[in-house]
């Protein structure tokens, strides 16, 4: 069973990724390129 996700920016709380989940992770807390802030922030899993 696959689960979506949101990548929400921490900085500018833009939502800017999505992705499935196949392994069951608590979290998700990836550093990606975010447009809005025009550089590279960490991006949490949307609850
Ligand atoms: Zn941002």
């Amino acid at each position: 069973m696959r689960e979506k996700y949101i990548l929400r920016c921490t900085e500018c709380k833009n939502e800017n990724y999505i992705g499935k989940n196949d392994k069951k992770k608590e979290k998700i807390e990836v550093k990606k390129f975010c447009s809005n802030c025009n550089k590279h922030e960490l991006h949490k899993q949307k609850k």
